[in-house]
């Protein structure tokens, strides 16, 4: 029996594994894929405080898994199936998809968010051979080429504004006339000579024989459709909680683990941290703070 499980190694999991160790219990983080979670996907975090100038976000999440590994965190990759409270014992059996149960008498979800599908079709067909979700890895594949961003929060901006470095075009495609993004994000994409806003439009196909070719987008004012030829599209609409071994009951209309200010579900000893929560900001030093909250209350849950 652990004293606690933690789900997800990003940011939050992260630091609530740094918090953890240095409280004295005995933990383990479990993670899907390897640790680091969306942040690995951002070229240069500029928020983070700290730092003067951008650190890659790689960099930044390294950092912290090696901050929890040097204090002696446990890691296991594996992908949680289900999280049960036992009445018996009043600890939780963590169920893995493909290996026998884990039991702990704390468990903080901190496993984050997954981006979101647009759903128009030739996303999935071409996912990989001009579709992608990510321009850390993928811009460098459109140098001097045409892309396309979907999407008006800060994700796009930011995103269609590093694939500048690359491209020679980009379409910023965005359903209203104005953009979700801060001012400051706002500013340097209308700014840039090589971003083209396309606003009030919608995809609606994503075109090509054996490669993006094009992009169809519909005017939501006039229905008006117009085929835009590109090289590649990246989509950037906003994310889904990874919150599917979380019982129903403890999510809101969103899919988000609902919690209060300490970080505490309905369920006495769960804690959930980060980006899968309720009202989350979704900004990395906030996922951090979530994790500190998470891991400091589990502790006391713990000594009683
Ligand atoms: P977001 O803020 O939810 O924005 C999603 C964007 O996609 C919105 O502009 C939305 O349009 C559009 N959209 C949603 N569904 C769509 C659909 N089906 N078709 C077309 N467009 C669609 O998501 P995000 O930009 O990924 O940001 C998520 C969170 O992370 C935010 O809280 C953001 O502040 C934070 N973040 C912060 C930083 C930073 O601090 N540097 C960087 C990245 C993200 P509408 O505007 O019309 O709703």
């Amino acid at each position: 029996m652990k004293d606690l499980i933690i789900i997800g190694a990003g940011p939050a999991g992260l630091t609530a594994a740094i918090y953890g160790m240095r409280a004295g219990i005995d933990l383990i983080v479990l993670e899907k894929f390897s640790p680091g979670g969306q942040v690995i996907n951002t070229y240069e975090v500029e928020n983070y405080p700290g730092f003067a100038d951008p650190v890659p976000g790689w960099d930044l999440v390294s950092a912290m898994e090696n901050q929890a590994r040097r204090l002696g965190a446990e890691f296991a990759t594996a992908e949680v199936a289900s999280v049960v409270k036992d009445e018996w014992d009043n600890a939780f059996t963590v169920t893995l998809a493909d290996g026998g149960p884990l039991r702990a008498k704390t468990v903080i979800a901190a496993s984050g968010a997954s981006l979101r599908k647009i759903g128009v079709p030739g996303e999935d067909h071409f996912f990989g051979r001009g579709v992608s979700y990510c321009a850390t890895c993928d811009g460098a594949f459109y140098k001097d080429r045409v892309t396309a961003v979907i999407g008006g929060g800060d994700t796009a901006l930011e995103e269609a504004h590093f694939l500048t470095r690359f491209s020679s075009k980009v379409y910023l495609i965005h359903r209203r006339n104005e953009f979700r993004g801060m001012k400051i994000l706002q500013e340097r994409v209308l700014s840039s000579e090589k971003i083209v806003p396309v606003l009030e439009s919608i995809p609606v196909s994503i075109n090509g024989e054996s490669k993006v070719e094009s992009i169809s987008v519909s005017n939501v004012r006039t229905g008006d459709k117009t085929t835009i030829s590109v090289d590649g599209v990246f989509v950037f609409i906003g994310y889904t909680p990874n919150a599917s071994y979380i019982p129903p009951t403890l999510l809101n209309k969103n899919g988000e683990v609902v919690v209060d200010m300490q970080m505490r579900t309905a369920v006495r000893g769960l804690f959930a941290a980060g980006d899968i929560r309720s009202e989350s900001k979704r900004q990395i030093v906030m996922a951090c703070a979530d994790g500190a909250t998470a891991a400091l209350n589990a502790y006391e849950e713990i000594v009683g």
